[in-house]
Formats: C-alpha cells, sequence, structure tokens
C-alpha cells in the first residue's frame, strides 16, 4: 500500500459515514496541484549532486495552502502527496483559514554540511517560488527542517517577491517568527493527551509516557507532560532507545541531544538500553509516536498496552493498526488533531507578520490552548454521537468543512 492509499483509507471510511456527494469526494482527493523539481547543488568538493524536489497542493478551498518542508531520503512524491492531504484536514479540524500542502526534498541532511543544506534551501526556492506566496501557499518547517531554513527561505524569495515575512512560518523569532512556535507542536500534544486522559477518568500526574523521536515536537511534549507531573519512562530515536522507570530528566535529555553529534538520546546516562519493539509494548499509560510515519504497524499494533496514543507525527500509524488499537479500546489522539498546534501557532505567526503586530507569548500559548480544546470538545462530541473514534470523527469534521467550501466556491 502507498501512504496516499493509507490516508485515503481513512477519509474514505469516515466519507462513508456522511452525506458527501461523489462529485465533492472526487474533488477532495486528487491534489490541486504537483510540483516536482530537480534540485542541484554545488557540493563543497567541487562535484555537483541533484536531489528530487516536491511541493504538492492538496487543496485550497478555505484558504491559501499550508504545510511544511521535509529533508529526508525517503521523502517521494507519493509520501509529499499523502502528507498535503493530511494538512488539509488538519487546518480544517482547527477551523484555520488555510488549505494544505506539503513539500520535501528527498535527502539525507545528516550528509550535507550547513552551507550545502543553505544552497540546497535556495535552490529549491529558486524553483517552486512562483507557486509560494503570503496568500498562496505559506511553507514551514518538518521533519529535519527549522527555523533556520525558513530564514533562507524567506531570504531567497525576497529576491524574486520583495520581502514578505509571511512567505512561511516557523521563523526565528528575530526574523519576526512567533513566539511559542517552536514548543507549539509538542504543547498542543501534550494538551490533547492530559485531556484525554481526563476524559477517562485519568490524571497526567504521575502518568507514564513513552515517547518515540525526540526532536522538536516529542522532546517538547515530554517536557511539557513532566511539567504536569507525568514521567517518561522509555525513549527511542534513529541511534538508540533507552528506558528509566524513575523517569528521565526530560531538560537534561533535551541538552543531551543537543550537544550529541548524532543528534540523539544515545549515551544519555543513567539509562538502560532498550528497542523499538520494547518501547511499543512498554507498560504505559500514554504513547507518543512523534517520528516518522508507518512505525505502528498491524503486528506492533497487537503489543501496545499504552491506553492513550497521542500522534505527534503525521501518519505513524497504519490503517490496519489502526483498527486492531480501536478494537482493543486504546484511544488514539489523531495527527491531524494531536499535532495540529503548530500549524495553528503558524496561523498566528502569519497573522502577525500581516499585522505587523506582534504579541507575546502568554498570549500565543493562551490562544493555542482555546484552539486546541474546541476542536478536542468537537472532534469528542462527532465521536460519541455517532460512536466513532477520535480520527473517524476528526476526518468527519474535516471533510464536512472543506465539502463545504468546495461546494460553495464551486468548480
Ligand atoms: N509541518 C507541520 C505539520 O505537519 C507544521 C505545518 C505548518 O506549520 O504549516 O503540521
Amino acid at each position: 500500500m502507498s501512504h496516499f492509499d493509507d490516508a485515503l483509507r481513512y477519509f474514505t471510511d469516515a466519507a462513508r459515514l456522511m452525506d458527501v456527494s461523489k462529485n465533492i469526494e472526487k474533488l477532495l482527493v486528487t491534489p490541486q496541484r504537483s510540483l516536482k523539481v530537480e534540485v542541484a547543488i554545488e557540493r563543497d568538493n567541487g562535484s555537483i549532486d541533484v536531489f528530487p524536489g516536491y511541493r504538492i497542493q492538496h487543496n485550497g478551498a478555505r484558504g491559501p495552502y499550508k504545510g511544511g518542508i521535509r529533508y529526508h531520503p525517503e521523502a517521494n512524491e507519493d509520501e509529499v502527496n499523502a502528507l498535503a492531504s493530511l494538512m488539509t484536514w488538519k487546518t480544517a479540524v482547527v477551523g484555520i483559514p488555510f488549505g494544505g500542502a506539503k513539500g520535501g526534498i528527498g535527502v539525507d541532511p545528516r550528509t550535507l554540511s550547513e552551507s550545502e543544506l543553505q544552497r540546497l534551501t535556495r535552490k529549491f526556492v529558486d524553483q517552486i517560488q512562483m507557486v509560494i506566496g503570503p496568500n498562496l501557499d505559506i511553507p514551514a518547517p518538518d521533519v529535519n527542517t527549522n527555523s533556520q531554513t525558513m530564514a533562507w527561505i524567506v531570504d531567497q524569495y525576497a529576491k524574486y517577491r520583495g520581502y514578505e515575512p509571511g512567505v512561511v512560518t516557523g521563523k526565528p523569532v528575530e526574523l519576526y517568527g512567533s513566539k511559542g512556535r517552536t514548543e507549539a507542536t509538542g504543547r498542543g500534544v501534550a494538551l490533547t493527551t492530559k485531556w484525554a486522559l481526563e476524559d477517562m477518568g485519568r490524571s497526567v500526574k504521575g502518568a507514564r509516557v513513552a515517547v518515540q523521536g525526540f526532536g522538536n515536537v516529542g522532546s517538547w511534549a515530554a517536557k511539557i507532560l513532566e511539567s504536569w507531573g507525568a514521567k517518561l519512562v522509555a525513549v527511542g530515536d534513529h541511534a538508540a532507545y533507552l528506558e528509566n522507570k524513575e523517569g528521565f530528566d526530560t531538560k537534561l535529555l533535551s541538552e543531551h541531544v543537543a550537544k550529541s553529534p548524532e543528534r540523539s538520546v544515545k549515551g544519555f546516562p543513567g539509562a538502560d538500553a532498550s528497542t523499538m519493539e520494547a518501547l511499543f509494548a512498554a507498560d504505559v499509560d500514554v504513547l507518543i509516536p512523534a517520528a516518522l510515519g508507518g512505525v505502528i504497524t498491524a503486528d506492533i499494533a497487537k503489543t501496545i498496552r499504552a491506553k492513550v496514543i497521542a500522534e505527534g507525527a503525521n501518519g505513524p500509524t497504519l490503517p490496519d493498526a489502526h483498527k486492531i488499537l480501536v478494537d482493543k479500546g486504546v484511544v488514539i489522539i489523531p495527527d491531524i488533531l494531536a499535532n495540529a498546534g503548530g500549524v495553528t501557532v503558524s496561523y498566528f505567526e502569519w497573522v502577525q507578520n500581516t499585522q505587523r503586530f506582534y504579541w507575546e507569548e502568554d498570549e500565543v500559548n493562551l490562544k493555542l490552548e482555546l484552539r486546541m480544546r474546541s476542536a478536542y470538545d468537537n472532534v469528542n462530541r462527532i465521536a460519541k454521537g455517532k460512536k466513532i473514534d477520535l480520527r473517524t470523527a476528526a476526518f468527519v469534521e474535516a471533510i464536512k468543512e472543506v465539502g463545504k467550501a468546495t461546494a460553495l466556491r464551486g468548480i
């Protein structure tokens, strides 16, 4: 199965429960524009390398296209297409006035120097500048890209269209990024996790948590949950899996990762070695996949003991695994809700850029919490009313909103 087929299965399961006309359904499936480019750069040693790049705009019925850009060896047209469609549903679930898009370059950024990465980013902008813009399509960070990448994009874009800070979000605060944007995705994951636990009559205080991926999303989710009294007991990434029954000090762990040459939890003192299989099967209350897509397979799902899964990553759970988990009574907070805090604060950043008027962090965090809460309540209400799981309910809500906008705008 392709990534796009997996995303489509979730879409179709929800659409079947609704009264969506076949014509609208057709329009909601196909991406509106796919741009494939060859990104050629000169390496530091003088040789030339070429990497495939993509920007796929899935649906713009509710506003300018919005979504991150990832640098990963497995980024390809199928994956970017699936991720672009998830952005369409995500922006609709949290009710922000954007459509959905995604970009990617098929490259392992760990093999590039800082200046090679900068050249790669600028070259990519040269090739996609005609389809992005503050009212057209607004990229943001995703896997292996960050605020520095966004700063290079603003600068390169300015050479074509003039200075427009709102062309991307997730910028450094010094270049008019929003306060609170870096933490926002993790904060949204932590908030929805806390609410899901409370709905089950449990408390976040004392909850045991396992996190796969300790990058921006996983580390902030863990730090915020720990500040509310939860314990991170299992963690893992591309280079190592670790366990600590007493609970990791998430702040020290983050500092370790930032200093580590491999940007990994590997070598963190005072922890026991573990494996990916053990992390997923850990005796925890909460499991947060915050690395890549497709990691929770049917076989892994059978071993999961967590009561709540909060999808920090996009598309971590395959459809067959999703079904097994729902049948087991696991509450899955789906990606298009759990990790929507990032794009929500991206929206706040874009609003601040448009107004040239900047908010304090408390205000950003409060507005984020209010929006996430109302999206969470809304999805929960649909789930209870229709007796369906949270993912299907989130898709029902999103398809309803995007479907309405599509029908109203006409073809
Ligand atoms: N890449 C993030 C996501 O998947 C953020 C997208 C954005 O802020 O536009 O939601």
